[in-house]
């Protein structure tokens, strides 16, 4: 069976620049790209707050260029999927697509999250034309124009606030009678004047020619007070949460109480020796590419400190 000293899942920013540190300290490593070589960031187009870029990049160029830079310190970077991984005892053994393995005397996870979507048709037929789940990456094009955010949690009351101060009317989209965000981002939400809250509303619909121009919502969904309401919109944005992807770690690393890799201390260590975890796997904060790059550059440099630890390197 193969072996490497070090393999990393997933091919967002986190585990490319893991890849770029782990070469360039002469750590043996193989990387798999996943289901979405490259990750969230090629979903978005324009990236403007990476720096090194001051005209801006697109989200699928900067991740081309990810991936060149590792290839060139000499990671080996292959399509695939780890669908499986033996973390009962060192090396780890990873499956991959379900077939081949590799053996690994470290690992760092860093698979991402995933956006929750509603689950309807449109979501899809509009997805670069109007609709986005994330705020920071897509607001900056909705400048003075009218746009709406589905959810009632923190994450949704942050992207709202963040996006008044673009937008020039942000809705509110969410399903029950209150917010369940924290009281803190509920004022922050109440202190805008632009942003207009519509309770007990649920969107079966987006329609326009070309790009979102409206939803279609209904209120009271299922009460004798049904209604239909439609709302004129350019811009639709998910957040009603989004879930890191570790489905494929068996439950063997600890996750906190929403689902996110539990960091042990200041490192990116998990609860296996050898085992680290970097980017939206692991942060339910930040969320950034710039911040999973930074983590990505941390489990490198943890794994290198545990290798030489164990006299492996
Ligand atoms: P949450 O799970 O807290 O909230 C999700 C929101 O989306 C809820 O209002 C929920 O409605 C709604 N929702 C879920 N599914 C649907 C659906 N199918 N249709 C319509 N609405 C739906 O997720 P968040 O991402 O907001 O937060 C995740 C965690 O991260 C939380 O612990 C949060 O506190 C934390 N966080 C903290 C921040 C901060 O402190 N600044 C910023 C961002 C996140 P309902 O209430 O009806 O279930």
């Amino acid at each position: 069976m193969e072996r490497t000293k070090c393999l990393i899942i997933g091919s967002g920013p986190a585990g490319y620049t893991a890849a770029i540190y782990a070469s360039r300290a002469n750590i043996d490593n193989v990387l798999y790209e996943g289901i979405q070589p490259g990750g969230q960031l090629t979903i978005t187009t324009e990236i403007e707050n990476f720096p090194g870029f001051p005209e801006g990049i697109g989200g699928l160029d900067l991740m081309d260029n990810m991936r060149a830079q590792a290839e060139r310190v000499g990671s080996k970077i292959r399509s695939g999927e780890v669908t499986s991984i033996n973390f009962d005892k060192a090396p780890y053994v990873a499956t991959i697509d379900g077939g081949e393995q590799i053996a690994a005397d470290t690992v760092i996870i860093a698979t991402g999250a995933s956006a929750k979507y509603l689950g309807i048709a449109d979501e899809k037929k509009y997805a670069g034309l109007g609709v986005s789940a994330c705020a920071t990456c897509d607001g900056f094009f909705y400048r003075k124009k009218v746009v709406a955010v589905v959810g009632g949690g923190d994450t949704a009351c942050e992207e709202a606030s963040y996006l008044s101060n673009i937008a020039s009317k942000v809705y509110m989209i969410v399903r029950k009678d209150y917010l369940r965000a924290s009281q803190i981002m509920q004022k922050r939400v109440a202190e805008k004047d632009n942003i207009e809250i519509l309770f007990n509303c649920n969107t079966v619909g987006l329609f326009g020619n070309g790009g979102v121009e409206g939803a279609h919502l209904v209120k009271f969904k299922g009460t004798d007070k049904e209604e239909m309401l439609d709302i004129k919109i350019d811009g639709f944005f998910l957040a009603i949460g989004h879930k890191p992807n570790t489905d494929f770690l068996g439950g063997k690393i600890d996750l906190d109480a929403n689902g996110y890799i539990d960091l042990k201390g200041k490192t990116t260590a998990t609860n296996i020796p050898g085992v680290f975890a970097a980017g939206d796997v692991a942060d339910p904060m930040y969320r950034q590419a710039v911040s999973a790059a930074g983590m990505g550059c941390h489990a490198a440099l943890d794994v290198q400190a545990y290798l030489v630890e164990k006299g492996e390197l």
